[in-house]
């Protein structure tokens, strides 16, 4: 199989034009086919001549994602399952406005990204490392996610606008986004999907670098957060790069007691060395970091859980992110009450710490990622059956 030419950093796209002789234009002009107008055909690229098509079809591929699935109206949290070239399944979801994700309300959206397909780190209560672990993505997997629900959102305004159309009534906001090719309808990512990105280091940092790229995806790096379940060494590496990427961390319990009940990677690297790893990321960064703590009913929702998160929060100058657990089939563990998710907010600010909690219910329709994989995946094998 050729290399996708979506896995390249412009560096490399030049190294390779000026090696077969063409002008330095060349990689910018190719990289406005593949980011601005986002061709799906090498024939498309009308200002190359055709010699320099045909070498580039014959060396790279410019294959996409296949769309199989999605779930979601329009407005609330859009899922996509992508199927890979080996027929893996991927997702990722969209998610407009949330508070608990950009801080504010408005047209802002969020895309939450996959970077391998399943998972190896098997955290008790989460669907993505039900069935293990397969691969871990490629770059251009995880750029492509990003791409194409951008041209999927450009297909949306373009019906949005000839839905609207009245001759009379000059042209709607989406349709004057549509008419630049420069606008986008993602604001921020989160490598919040199926997988453990910072177990997939390298092929993660080159897609974020070329998601980051003016010539790229052009999003800021400070709009790009990446979840990690607590990989101690790679946090530290992490904290050596030079971009101002943000870090989350998959938190959920406070004590390596209720930790290790629901995270095996806590036996690795327990508490202590994690936050050791993320003072040395706070120091080299300087910068809140966040924690992402669901409430799991009767595992870590107990109020005397408050105070050792206010402590390590307190201490890392993290915010914490509460987010009330969804029911995964076949898993036993719930949400807690209403109630009972407010009165740990109301305790741990209590505590002086700045701390939001996830209330909007778009979050219900299979919600947290992996789950419309598993579902789909458990499907297509009782119909093979
Ligand atoms: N592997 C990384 C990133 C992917 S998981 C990590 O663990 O951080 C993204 C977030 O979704 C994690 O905080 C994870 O713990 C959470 N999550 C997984 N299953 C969930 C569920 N059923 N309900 C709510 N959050 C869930
Ligand atoms: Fe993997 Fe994250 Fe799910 Fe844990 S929570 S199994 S690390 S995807």
């Amino acid at each position: 199989m050729l290399p996708n030419i979506k896995s390249l950093t412009r560096e490399e796209l030049a190294a390779q034009l000026e090696a077969w002789g063409e002008k330095a234009y060349r990689a910018k002009q190719v990289l406005d086919w593949l980011y601005v107008h986002s061709v799906a055909s090498w024939d498309e690229m009308t200002n190359l001549a055709k010699p320099l098509r045909e070498k580039l079809a014959a060396t790279f591929s410019l294959q996409s994602l296949e769309l199989v699935r999605m779930q979601g109206a329009r407005d609330t949290t859009q899922k996509f399952l992508w199927r890979l070239a080996d027929h893996s399944l991927i997702e990722s979801v969209l998610i407009p406005a949330s508070p608990s994700f950009d801080g504010e309300t408005s047209d802002r959206h969020t895309l939450c990204v996959s970077t391998q397909v399943g998972c190896a780190y098997g955290c008790k209560f989460c669907a993505s490392g039900l069935d293990g672990w397969k691969r871990n993505l490629l770059p251009f997997e995880i750029v492509e996610q990003v791409m194409a629900v951008e041209r999927w959102g450009g297909e949306q305004a373009k019906v949005l606008s000839l839905e609207s159309q009245v001759p009379s009534q000059p042209p709607d906001a989406a349709a004057a986004k549509l008419q630049n090719p420069y606008s986008r309808l993602i604001d921020n990512v989160v490598i919040m999907g199926m997988g453990e990105p910072l177990a997939n280091y390298e092929n993660l940092l080159q897609a974020l670098r070329i998601l980051n790229a003016g010539w790229g995806g052009r999003l800021g790096a400070r709009k790009i957060t990446v979840s990690t379940s607590g990989l101690a060494p790679q946090i530290r590496r992490f904290a050596d790069e030079p971009e101002q990427f943000r870090l989350a961390v998959s938190l959920h319990g406070a004590t390596d007691e209720v930790r290790q009940k629901i995270m095996p990677v806590n036996r690795k690297f327990p508490l202590r060395e994690l936050t050791a790893a993320l003072d040395y990321y706070q120091a080299k960064k300087g910068k809140m970091l966040l924690f992402e703590y669901i409430l799991i009913a009767g595992v870590n929702d107990a109020l005397d859980q408050v105070r050792p998160l206010a402590a390590l929060a307190g201490k890392l100058y993290a915010k914490v992110n509460l987010i009330p657990y969804n029911a995964v089939e076949g898993l036993p563990w719930a949400r807690p009450d209403d109630a009972t998710c407010e009165a740990f907010l109301v305790a741990l600010r209590k505590q002086k710490i700045v701390c939001t909690l996830r209330r909007e219910k778009g979050h219900d329709i299979d919600a947290a990622c992996g789950q419309l994989r598993l579902k789909t995946e458990r499907e297509l094998q009782s119909a093979v059956r």
